[in-house]
């Protein structure tokens, strides 16, 4: 059986190119010729050897993603582009012998990462990122050397120039397989790429910027002046971890031809600037590597303490039922007892009235006494343990919220919170209004990922009333409530999921109302709005 690569959770276009053979072999073998025209620049004379080729991180990414079955088209297309782009200029032997040469090294390469090192195309492992780095930097070596020794072989080169070619090929394919590879699998595997953000957009400008500066002074400085291409470099590794800082390193790349073309730099300056260029998408790829795993561990981290909530949560759940059934289990059957002892007297001749009223008497005495068990476990679950202090609606929000980003995060649910920070503060118990505020936000979210929408936000906005009282309210653009649900007061257990237990928003409003406030929710074809109140906290003043 084939090993493939580990399953990945794709995009529309993955699910498309993995479906069909043949429109992934094409597309590969298309998007290889025009990268190759693309980057045809600086050639070392006839033999087509140029600083740059990301086309040889197209190869790698083609057969990390989609298994070995592919290699094949790993010969297929370098004599493609070798027609396409050069029109065949060297002999048959020869394009023969450096086809052979790429196909066999690339896709043994790659074939290796797969089988032998359990390679996972999401890069979500050092191991994995370490892997693609040095295997990259070991088969380009074995490849460029021979690409190389065939030219000069068969005399299209003279032999002098063999580690100049080798060298130029080295550092062309490395750093098409470190730009390009890394940026072709996040996108390809990775559902969230970091968003569009003023700050993405900030450290691009601030990239093209560097690139001015670079080669905008005399050419005695350019080497040293491209350490500034580290800044922008290193702050989206730091920021966004490894997925940005791919997004980075293609831009800083794609920025750095344009310059050098535009500036007409010499054959030996441009093999420069690649061998740098090699440095900076490494360091880049190191840090966000770093970044990425510190992200994933904190995100581990918060799962397993959601995780560990809820199981205390259904613990106190299994406890509290235990204890109901154990308190109630004595008044019952007393209430049962008085109930039959009240009918016999009743129905017996002539009728007992003194004795039936006694037993009715006794039974209404059990129970009043189940209702105050009933109190008393519900008080201590909602308010035993109540420990009001004074926070600020801002913060409060901001901390609900920072417990469920995860969750948000992979049902791939945006979120916007909009508080005005010169709200009069509240008096409540923190947590419980956050668990509140928790279940609201969960419910939206899990609402507007089964309605399977792409472009799912929940905002969160609080204002305050002429009463004095504090509203926050969340807001989605799901489907709405279902209208079974919209339409009646909140009852327990209600709920349309399979695995719901429809105690969320029963609890919610249980919590508000013990807070003095209430809890409402609309309804509407943008989608629903739930919203509740607590008490401003006397004397906190609005600014
Ligand atoms: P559960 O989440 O366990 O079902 P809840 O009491 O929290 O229990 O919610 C009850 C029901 O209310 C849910 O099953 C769902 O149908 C509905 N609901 C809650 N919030 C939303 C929302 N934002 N949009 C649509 N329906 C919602």
């Amino acid at each position: 059986m084939e090993r493939g690569p580990i399953p990945f959770a794709g995009t529309r276009m993955t699910r498309l190119l993995t479906r069909s053979y043949a429109a992934t072999a094409l597309a590969y073998t298309a998007s290889y010729v025009l990268l190759d025209w693309i980057s045809y620049v600086h050639p070392l004379s006839v033999s087509g050897i140029t600083p740059w080729n990301p086309q040889t991180g197209l190869s790698f990414a083609l057969i990390l993603l989609f298994g070995i079955r592919f290699i094949p088209w790993l010969f297929v297309a370098p004599l493609a582009a070798d027609g396409i782009v050069r029109g065949w200029v060297l002999p048959f032997g020869v394009e023969t012998l450096i086809v052979l040469a790429i196909g066999l090294g690339y896709g043994a390469a790659t074939a290796l990462l797969l089988i032998r090192g359990r390679f996972d195309p999401r890069l979500s492992s050092r191991r994995s990122l370490l892997a693609l780095l040095g295997t990259a930097l070991v088969s380009t070596a074995i490849v460029s050397v021979a690409h190389a020794a065939v030219l000069v072989a068969f005399g299209i080169l003279p032999t002098a120039d063999l580690l100049q070619a080798s060298m130029l090929s080295f550092i062309g394919d490395m750093i098409g397989v470190v730009v390009v590879t890394p940026f072709v699998l996040f996108a390809f595997t990775r559902r969230v790429l970091p968003v569009a953000s003023w700050e993405l957009a900030l450290v691009h400008l601030v990239v093209i910027a560097s690139l001015a500066i670079v080669f905008g002074f005399s050419d005695a400085n350019r080497f040293q002046l491209f350490y500034i291409l580290f800044i922008p470099v290193i702050w989206t590794a730091v920021r966004f971890g490894l997925e940005g800082v791919s997004i980075a390193l293609v831009v800083t790349q794609i920025g750095l031809i344009a310059a050098i073309q535009l500036s007409n730099q010499s054959m030996i300056d441009v093999t420069v600037f690649q061998t740098l260029m090699v440095v900076l998408a490494r360091t880049g790829l190191a840090i966000g590597m770093v970044v990425s795993e510190q992200q994933q561990t904190n995100h581990r981290l918060r799962l397993q303490q959601e995780a560990l909530s809820r199981v205390a949560r259904v613990g106190t759940m299994g406890e509290f039922a235990a204890v109901l059934a154990h308190e109630l289990n004595q008044p019952l059957t007393a209430i049962a007892n008085f109930s039959r002892l009240a009918k016999r007297a009743i129905s017996q001749q002539p009728p007992d009235a003194a004795a039936a009223a006694a037993a009715a008497d006794s039974a209404i005495e059990q129970v009043d006494r189940a209702a105050s068990v009933v109190k008393q476990l519900r008080d201590f679950i909602r308010l035993g343990r109540s420990e009001p202090s004074r926070i600020s609606v801002a913060r409060l929000v901001h901390e609900a919220l920072s417990s469920c980003r995860p969750e948000l995060d992979r049902l791939g649910v945006a979120i916007s919170a909009n508080i005005d920070r010169t709200l009069p503060d509240i008096t409540v118990d923190a947590l419980q209004i956050e668990q509140v505020i928790n279940n609201l936000v969960r419910n939206a979210a899990e609402a507007l990922s089964q309605s399977g929408r792409h472009d799912g936000l929940i905002t969160i906005d609080a204002e305050h009333d002429r009463a004095g009282k504090i509203w926050i309210r969340v807001r989605d653009n799901g489907p709405g409530f279902d209208p079974d649900i919209g339409q009646q007061p909140i009852t327990p257990f209600t709920t349309t999921k399979q695995n719901g237990l429809g105690l969320g928003l029963s609890l919610s409003r249980s919590i508000v109302e013990a807070h003095g406030g209430k809890l409402q929710i609309d309804s509407g074809i943008r989608g629903a709005t739930v919203s509740f109140c607590v008490a401003a906290t006397r004397g906190a003043q609005a600014a």
